[in-house]
Order: C-alpha cells, then sequence, then structure tokens
C-alpha cells in the first residue's frame, strides 16, 4: 500500500458513521444522511490530501456533529429571517423589498386552497390576473397589466411576444447588466430575438434608430433599457424617451421601455422615473419588478396598450412565466396599499426611506442604552445609506449608525461574522475597522430583537 493510499485509511467509514448512534437515531431520511455523511468523509479526504497530519474527528464525534447540523441547517426553514443593518434597504442578497405585514397576511392565506381561478358568483373558472387588473390599471395609468415572475421574465416576455420575427432594436448605451452577470441585451436574445444595435456606447441619436427602421428588414420592437445602476457623464448623447416614442409611433413599431425599478412615485426620495411617466412619455409597454420600489413580492410587471399586452398574456410562453398564487396574493395587497390613498403609503420601504435621521439616532441611542453601554461611551456615525436594488444610482439618505464595542479588540470581521450566525442573525456593515450598525433599515418593531442579539454577540 502506497503512502498516499495508507493515509486515507484513517478515514471514518461512511456505513460506521451512519450506524453511530446520534445518526442512526435521527428521524431524518436514511438518503439525506447518507448523503450528509459522504459530503462529510469527502471534505475530510480533500483535508488529508493537503495535510496527512490533518487530525480527524471519531466516528462518534462525527456522527454527532452530522446529526446537530441535519437540525440546525438542512432541515431547519429556510430562508431564514435576518435582520438588515447595513443601511441598504432593497438589499438583493437580503431578499431586496421587506414585505407589509398586510402582504404577509395574504400570503398566508392564500397557501391553502383559494379562489385563484374561480368565480365564486358563477362557479366558473377565472383568470388568477383579474383581481390585480383594475388596482394596476388605475395606479400605473395603463390601458392593461400584467404579471409575471421578475423583472427579467417582464423582458423575457415582451421581446418574444412583440419582438419577432425583426428582433429588437437597443441602443448600445443601454446594453447595461443589472446584476449577477444577467444582462438586459442577452435576455432579449434568449427570448429568440435579434438584437440591433444602434449607436455608440457614449452617443446615442435619432437617427441611428432612424437608419436602423429604414430598410426592406425592419425590425419588431424597439427595446429602451433605463440606466438603473449607474450614470454616464461626459461627452454622451442619449434619445429622450419621449422622442423615441414618438418615431416608434410614426413607424408602428411598439417600444418596450424596461425600466426596472417600478416606482409609483410616492415616497421615494430622488428622481427616479415612475412607471406611470414613462407610459405619458408614450412607451408601449414598460417592465419592472415588483420588488424594487415598488415595495411588493418578487414579481414582474408589464404595463402598456392593451392590445400588446394582450398579446404578451396569449403568448405560450406567458404560462411559463405566471407567478403563483402567494406572489399574486403579495403583490395584491402591495398594490392595495398603494391604492388606499392618504400621503402615507403604509409599506416598509416607504416608512424606512421617511424615517428622519433624528428617529434613528434616537433608536440607536435607546439600542445602547438597553444594552447598558455606558451613555457618553455611545459612538455614532454620520452613514449614507441607499435605497439600493440597482436602483437610484448614487442617490443616497443621510442615516446613522452605531459603532459597537469589541471587547477584547475583537477583531471587526470576526464581530460582524458572529452576528451573522447569532439567533437572530444581523447582518451588519463593516467600515474603516468598525462594525457598524445601521438603523435606516431596520423595522422598529425588530429593535428588541436587534438587542437580544447583540447581547448574545457581546457578552459583558
Ligand atoms: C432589476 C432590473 C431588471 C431585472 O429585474 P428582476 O426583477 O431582478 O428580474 C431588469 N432591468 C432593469 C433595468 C433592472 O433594473
Amino acid at each position: 500500500m502506497s503512502a498516499s493510499t495508507s493515509r486515507f485509511a484513517r478515514l471514518p467509514k461512511v456505513d460506521r458513521v451512519l450506524a453511530a448512534s446520534p445518526l442512526r437515531e435521527h428521524p431524518a431520511a436514511a438518503s439525506l444522511k447518507k448523503l450528509l455523511v459522504q459530503e462529510a468523509v469527502e471534505s475530510l479526504r480533500a483535508r488529508l490530501r493537503d495535510d496527512d497530519a490533518h487530525a480527524l474527528p471519531s466516528v462518534e464525534a462525527l456522527a454527532r456533529e452530522l446529526a446537530e447540523a441535519l437540525d440546525e441547517r438542512w432541515l431547519r426553514p429556510h430562508p431564514r429571517p435576518v435582520i438588515n443593518a447595513t443601511g441598504v434597504i432593497l438589499h438583493t442578497n437580503l431578499g431586496r423589498a421587506p414585505l407589509s405585514a398586510a402582504a404577509r397576511d395574504a400570503m398566508v392565506a392564500a397557501a391553502g386552497y383559494c379562489d385563484l381561478e374561480f368565480e365564486r358568483a358563477s362557479g366558473r373558472r377565472g383568470s388568477r390576473f383579474t383581481p390585480l387588473r383594475p388596482l394596476g390599471r388605475a395606479l400605473l395609468e395603463a390601458e392593461d397589466v400584467h404579471v409575471v415572475n421578475n423583472g427579467g421574465a417582464a423582458v423575457l416576455l415582451a421581446c418574444t411576444a412583440l419582438g419577432l420575427p425583426g428582433g429588437v432594436v437597443l441602443s448600445r448605451g443601454q446594453m447595461i447588466e443589472i446584476g449577477d452577470r444577467f444582462r438586459v441585451a442577452e435576455m432579449a436574445a434568449a427570448a429568440g430575438a435579434r438584437v440591433r444595435e444602434v449607436g455608440s456606447t457614449n452617443r446615442t441619436h435619432l437617427h441611428d434608430y432612424e437608419r436602423a427602421l429604414t430598410g426592406d428588414d425592419p425590425p419588431s420592437a424597439i427595446l429602451w433599457a433605463h440606466l438603473s445602476n449607474f450614470r454616464q457623464e461626459g461627452f454622451v448623447a442619449s434619445v429622450a424617451l419621449h422622442e423615441l416614442a414618438a418615431l416608434a409611433r410614426a413607424r408602428g413599431v411598439p417600444l418596450i421601455a424596461d425600466l426596472g425599478s417600478g416606482s409609483l412615485g410616492r415616497g421615494i426620495p430622488g428622481d427616479e422615473p415612475t412607471i406611470q411617466e414613462y407610459l405619458r412619455a408614450g412607451a408601449d409597454v414598460v417592465t419592472c419588478s415588483g420588488d424594487k420600489l415598488l415595495g411588493g413580492p418578487q414579481a414582474g410587471i408589464m404595463a402598456g396598450r392593451a392590445a400588446l399586452i394582450e398579446r404578451c398574456r396569449r403568448h405560450p410562453m406567458a404560462r411559463a412565466l405566471r407567478p403563483d398564487k402567494c406572489t399574486l396574493a403579495a403583490l395584491h395587497a402591495t398594490l392595495a396599499a398603494h391604492a388606499r390613498g392618504g400621503d402615507d403609503v403604509a409599506l416598509p420601504l416607504q416608512r424606512m426611506a421617511a424615517a428622519s435621521v433624528e428617529s434613528l439616532r434616537a433608536r440607536a441611542r435607546q439600542l445602547g442604552r438597553a444594552l447598558g453601554w455606558p451613555e457618553d461611551q455611545l459612538e455614532f456615525r454620520a452613514t449614507r445609506a441607499a435605497i439600493g436594488g440597482g436602483s437610484l444610482p448614487g442617490a443616497t439618505l443621510d442615516s446613522v449608525a452605531l459603532v459597537l464595542p469589541r471587547p477584547g479588540a475583537l477583531e471587526a470581521g470576526a464581530l460582524a461574522r458572529r452576528l451573522r450566525l447569532g439567533e437572530p442573525p444581523v447582518v451588519t456593515r463593516v467600515q474603516g475597522g468598525e462594525v457598524l450598525v445601521d438603523l435606516r433599515a431596520v423595522e422598529p418593531a425588530d429593535d428588541e430583537a436587534l438587542i437580544q442579539a447583540l447581547r448574545a454577540a457581546l457578552p459583558g
């Protein structure tokens, strides 16, 4: 036996780990337990490959560790709630928009049997989209509205249903990447629509579009993408949406405008365009996400001309992109909150954006006090919070963060990790060697849970 083979002979045997009492007695499915043990043994094998003196756990210890991992990690509900102390309100990695209490209740209520596609008066089949349409049409000021699973799906469906056979015209200045390496032009291409690039990276003119629309191989649609996550400065030129809309109308080609952020205009700081403004400017179909500035669940909203929306709704692809009952319930509740009127949209996103710096500072002070930290040693930092979610680039909100003390010169990264792994998990901001708890995106109702988590992570 070679040295390298004998080194692996020390590895615990899968069958023996499975037979050890902590795992044998665990009620989880045998296939899951086996998978877990195999993966653990594989990772130990990799360790031994790098370091043949690596200490190995006993069979019993490994079985105990894996039985605990089953309960703590594998079988626990996921995703798990976290407290967002990063100061980024629409945090893409933390689930974007926090839903209102009404939207959460609506999701739970819809989870069992519900009248999703059922007309109670007639007892006949209905459409899952019918109850949303009046709210959507009124709020978005659109002839008609359709809903799919996310903003990307809305672009995909619009380009598929409206962009064939001639393809879509898209400015090179709007060939944006929206995150996680997804690109608007590639989504259009994935829809089967030829992307016909016009203009240059920094400058696109109306005559570029005019030329693209002339000839004996006309494109089927124009695609416009809002530069949602960056800005262009310097020697730049772009065509205003209303000018492009006039051209599209004159040539009889639909204009699809991917707005992305989906603001309805109330309770959002900055100058982000709204869905209504895009429609008023003459876009024929506007697409956006439900979980950005709308403050709702992950969804893709399509709003615009009745005949075009109908073509999207009737396209075979629409079936593959249709949202489930819980999403629709949460979206309906979110639109209803927008529709109830009054100045105050009762959604967490709007409340968080509207909170005054003074109120955040008062809560931060209260946090420190509740933790028993001496008042004169509390440290605060003025921070810039962000709406986030790839919307409003550079638009920030003044905010305030509590600087966490670090007992025994605990390293900032180590403290932040401890908080992330705590219960409830707290995601902080580490900046300049400090751990900052920014209250902008923390629901006041979570302050008590935040105090508990901080107390657990910072003993003494
Ligand atoms: C966010 C965004 C999308 C994608 O929306 P998802 O809901 O994340 O799929 C598409 N286009 C633009 C301009 C965006 O900002």
